[in-house]
């Protein structure tokens, strides 16, 4: 009778190319032809998750009780570490019990959060360019994106006055990403106030994704969105294990805030997970609880990279800075050049892999992505193959 003929469903139809899985085959294909790719696309960590995390999992593998479900929310000693860590890292108070939830990694509370919070032609407000999710989890929940453009002469921040108070009082969630995936940009604590004063005028649940907070430079580490006054009053912040401890294959994160959305997102998770095994929320803890150092070092890993890389495409003629946080430089495209056009560029004369900016929504056309993820050795080296390829910024 043959196959059957699958009507797919229209959230599915609707869906833009996951980005990352394209960038991917380009990358096998070149890798099928014999190509020594360099790639600097994906964010990924490449340096190995600390001793005393991996130790830690070890050891809770071994006691059975770890072997069964798991707490819905996570586990209280989990969510208590997270609300330490919180009052360490940003003075902001959190109730373990209501304001902290345990997640399988952030990008599991950005799918969700939507559906908690989004009824069919609802909107939700995203940066352009941002995180492709955001966008994913509002068209499952049948919501609408709303774009909010990210220029370089406001620092890659929304201008909140821009957006037209009829296009924010019809909006029901914000999502915002700061230190910024793809453009690397840091908020201060003036943008944060104005954003909470915004969410009181419009009545806007904030979704702040803070899963770079943890990777700066220059000893700078960023204003939290938790800092600000009257933030848990107006939405949550998804954070994440990920980045912060190289930690992204073990799935796990957290949000933490407002303990009605908090408990909303809840009660979505309660009937499609069943929380993440203890003993990785027991590495987890052991990894908030770990001392600045081996942190420190993975920090100056990456700005010794930064420094090579953002160096190099200045010797090219890129206009870039060095960024203050992220493991992502933002770069301008080379002029009448466009995104995909320079991607496919640097793949084939020099088999460097990079994200086309456009791939990170509409207002990311005209740059591209490197990231930080492989040795400076592999960095020098990307900057040569661009300057024998005679590649200009
Ligand atoms: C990597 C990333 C995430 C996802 O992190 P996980 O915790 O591994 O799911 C979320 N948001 C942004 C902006 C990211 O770049």
């Amino acid at each position: 009778m043959g196959k059957l003929q699958v009507e797919l469903a229209d959230r599915i139809k609707g869906l833009p190319p996951y980005l990352f899985a394209a960038i991917d085959q380009m990358k096998q294909e070149a890798i099928a032809g014999g190509a020594d790719i360099i790639n600097l696309g994906v964010g990924d960590p490449d340096l190995p998750t600390p001793a005393p995390i991996i130790e830690s999992l070890q050891k809770a593998a071994n006691n059975p009780a770890n072997h069964q479900y798991p707490s819905y929310v996570g586990m209280l000693s989990f969510r208590q570490a997270v609300a330490d860590w919180y009052k360490r890292r940003f003075n902001a108070t959190l109730d373990p019990k209501t304001e902290v939830l345990s997640l399988i990694g952030s990008k599991e509370g950005v799918a969700h959060l939507p559906m908690a919070l989004i009824n069919p032609g609802d909107t939700a407000l995203m940066t352009d360019p941002g995180y492709p999710v955001y966008e994913a989890g509002t068209l499952f929940a049948g919501g609408k994106s709303v774009f909010v453009p990210l220029k370089i002469e406001n620092g890659f921040l929304p201008d909140l006055d821009a957006i037209p108070p009829e296009v924010a009082d019809e909006a029901k969630l914000f999502f915002l990403n700061y230190p910024g995936n793809p453009t690397a940009a840091v908020a201060d604590r003036a943008f944060y106030d104005k954003l909470v004063a915004f969410a009181h005028r419009h009545n806007i649940v904030i979704c702040h994704d803070a899963a770079y907070s943890e990777i700066y430079y220059d000893g700078n580490p960023p204003v939290g969105f938790m800092e600000v006054d009257g933030a848990k009053e107006v939405g949550i912040e998804l954070h994440s294990l990920s980045k912060t401890y190289n930690m992204t294959g073990w799935r796990i994160g957290f949000a933490v805030g407002n303990s009605n959305v908090i408990g909303a997102l809840g009660q979505v998770k309660t009937n499609i997970d069943s929380g993440i095994f203890q003993a990785i929320q027991e590495a987890g803890i052991t990894a908030l609880e770990l001392e600045d150092a081996p942190l420190a070092a993975i920090r100056h890993i990456y700005q010794e990279r930064r420094d090579v890389l953002v160096s190099g495409l200045q010797s090219l003629g890129f206009k870039v800075e060095p960024p203050k946080a992220a493991f992502y430089v933002w770069i301008p495209n080379p002029a009448g050049i466009s995104s995909s056009e320079m991607t496919a560029k640097l793949l084939k004369e020099c088999a460097i892999v990079t994200t086309p900016g456009n791939g990170f929504g509409a207002a990311g056309e005209g740059y591209f992505r490197m990231t930080l993820c492989v040795s400076t050795d592999r960095l020098a080296e990307a900057i040569d193959r661009m300057e024998k390829a005679g590649i200009r910024g």
